[in-house]
C-alpha cells in the first residue's frame, strides 16, 4: 500500500479532506463488491448480503437472477423456489419473504422500476438510509453516504465525528466532504476497514492515516532484557 505523504490535519473538515485524498490515492477503483446489472438486482444482492459474506451472494445471485431478473418476476416468485436458491446466504425464509414483498411494493408504486430517490427507496420494505444511500450511489449516480459498521467505526476513530448514531454520522459527514465524494469516499472508507482498520485489530503500522490518526495504536516498546 502506498503511503501518503505525511499531514497532521488539527481540524474535522482538514481531517475529513485528507481522508478523501488518502483513500482516494490507495483505492483509485471503487466497485461494489455484490455482483449485478440493475439498481433492482443490487437492491436484491443488498438484502441478500445480511449476515452473509459478499463472496456467497455473487455465488447465489446468477441463479436467482436467472429465475427472477427484475422486481416484475421477484413479486409473482414461488416463496418456495426463492427460499431453495438463496439458502446458503442464511436466514433464508425472513430474506425470501422480504425480496418478495420489497419487488410487490415497486412493482405496485413505482412501476416495477426502482425509484431514484431517498423518501422512495426507504419506504420499500426492509429498506433503511445505508442500503437507500448504496443504491442512490452506485445504481443512479446520485451522491449518498452509506454508513455502515465500517464507516461509523472509521469515522469515530479519524475524528471526523463523535456520534454513534448513523444518520447523525451520515450528516456529519456530508458536512465535511464535497457533494461529489459522498458515494466513493464511503465505499472506499468500507475498504479501509476490511483491509486495514478492522474492528479488533486495526493495522496502524500499515495505515495511511497513522501520521495523525487521533485512534492510533502504538505498538508496546520493545523491553530490554533484564539485567542479570
Ligand atoms: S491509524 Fe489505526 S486506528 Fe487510525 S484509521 Fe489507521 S488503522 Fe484505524
Amino acid at each position: 500500500m502506498t503511503r501518503a505523504p505525511a499531514r497532521r490535519p488539527r481540524s474535522p473538515r482538514g481531517r475529513a479532506r485528507a481522508v478523501v485524498a488518502g483513500l482516494r490515492e490507495t483505492y483509485p477503483d471503487v466497485v461494489v463488491p455484490l455482483d449485478h446489472q440493475t439498481p433492482f438486482q443490487l437492491l436484491a444482492a443488498i438484502v441478500l448480503s445480511a449476515q452473509c459474506t459478499d463472496l456467497r451472494v455473487n455465488q447465489v445471485t446468477p441463479a436467482l437472477f436467472a429465475y427472477a431478473p427484475d422486481a416484475a418476476a421477484m413479486a409473482s416468485a414461488d416463496p418456495a423456489e426463492i427460499e431453495r436458491l438463496i439458502y446458503s446466504t442464511g436466514f433464508f425464509r425472513a430474506k425470501a419473504r422480504n425480496l418478495i414483498a420489497m419487488a410487490q411494493a415497486v412493482v405496485d408504486r413505482f412501476g416495477g422500476q426502482i425509484p431514484p430517490r431517498m423518501e422512495d427507496l426507504v419506504s420499500l420494505p426492509g429498506v433503511g438510509r445505508k442500503t437507500a444511500n448504496v443504491i442512490l450511489g452506485h445504481g443512479f449516480g446520485v451522491p449518498g453516504i452509506a454508513v455502515d459498521t465500517h464507516v461509523l467505526r472509521l469515522s469515530r476513530r479519524l475524528g471526523l465525528t463523535e456520534h454513534s448514531d448513523p444518520v447523525r454520522v451520515e450528516r456529519d459527514l456530508a458536512t465535511l466532504w464535497p457533494r461529489r465524494d459522498w458515494s466513493d469516499a464511503s465505499m472506499r472508507l468500507i475498504y479501509h476497514g476490511r483491509q486495514v482498520c478492522s474492528a479488533r485489530s486495526p493495522r496502524c503500522e500499515a495505515c495511511i492515516f497513522a501520521e495523525w490518526c487521533p485512534s492510533r495504536v502504538t505498538p508496546p516498546a520493545t523491553r530490554a532484557p533484564a539485567a542479570r
